[in-house]
């Protein structure tokens, strides 16, 4: 039994390694399917998406990966794609014309400084503080309230196969300092992002990096999140973000109890050229049970 991962980046965004380096690392760990999802590249500076002319050598290159490893494991194409409305989501045509198998669509900017550059939800701490006094006047509750919506819209709008990493906004709110999770206004937020991704039917991915970066020590989404998808029936994926071959698999077991203890014993992964859910314990995926 293993388990798989669809959310790996690569050396052509802010990862560590190869395409091959990746697939060796999969195989090494048994896994019968592996997905990439490097940063989609953005119209602006940011330092860690891949630059939009390597895009077709990215692609290239797993689609080199995949040739060179068919016999050992099904490897897929997939990006993450930061959804900016009007700027850059997953069905931008930039994205579309990449033939990929599969999207990962992910809310890291949820708006602009006055000098034009993006804020930042996952990025330094001071940064977001600045932000949030520049650009909300300090009112958290607009700011996160505003995260939600861009999520919502995204789902409605343009949307991916997979949800990256629901909640990962509450990194910056590490001890309740700036909000709690428990305030009807974040519930709510929550509750009526989740009915939109219910409605369209799409993947919300477990995402473990938080856990393995030691920010948080949940994943994201958390468990009272993840106990409310389950009873909306959403389906889930676990993911690990691996920017290093060493973090495929990174926190999977102890996360892989929590799924299976709020009651979720299938994930949906691409398997065999379609979409399917299989179970999965806390050793791994059945594959079989597809
Ligand atoms: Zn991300
Ligand atoms: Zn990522």
């Amino acid at each position: 039994m293993s388990f798989t991962n669809f959310h790996g980046h690569t050396h052509y965004c802010d990862g560590k390694g190869t395409a091959a380096e990746y697939a060796d690392a999969a195989i090494a760990q048994g896994m019968p399917v592996y997905g990439f999802s490097t940063h989609a590249p953005l119209p602006y500076e940011v330092l860690w998406t891949m630059k939009e002319e390597e895009a077709e050598k990215y692609v290239a290159e797993v689609a080199q990966a995949k040739e060179k490893y068919k016999d050992l494991i099904q490897i897929y194409t997939g990006l993450e794609v930061d959804y900016i409305p009007e700027t850059a989501g997953p069905g931008h045509e930039c994205i579309q014309k990449l033939g990929l198998d599969y999207t990962i669509g992910s809310v890291h900017f949820v708006d602009f400084f006055p000098n034009g550059h993006p804020w930042e939800i996952d990025g330094q701490h001071t940064l977001f503080l600045e932000g949030l006094q520049q650009i909300f006047k300090g009112d958290i509750q607009q700011a996160i309230k505003r995260y939600y919506a861009l999520i919502r819209k995204m789902v409605q709008e343009d949307p991916p196969d997979i949800v990256g990493h629901l909640d990962k906004i509450k990194i910056q709110s590490e001890d309740g300092n700036l909000f709690s999770e428990e305030a009807d206004w974040y519930r709510d937020a929550v509750e009526e992002t989740l009915q939109a991704i219910q409605a369209r039917g799409l993947i919300v991915e477990v995402n473990t990096r938080g856990m393995y970066k030691k920010k948080t020590i949940d994943p994201y989404p958390g468990p009272w999140v993840l106990e409310r998808m389950r009873t909306l029936d959403i389906p889930i994926m676990l993911n690990s973000d691996a920017h290093h071959p060493r973090e495929i698999i990174a926190c999977f077991e102890e996360t892989a109890k929590l799924l299976l203890d709020i009651g979720y014993n299938h994930c949906r992964i691409l398997l065999n050229g379609k979409w399917q859910d299989v179970a999965f314990t806390i050793k791994g995926i059945d594959y079989a049970s597809s």
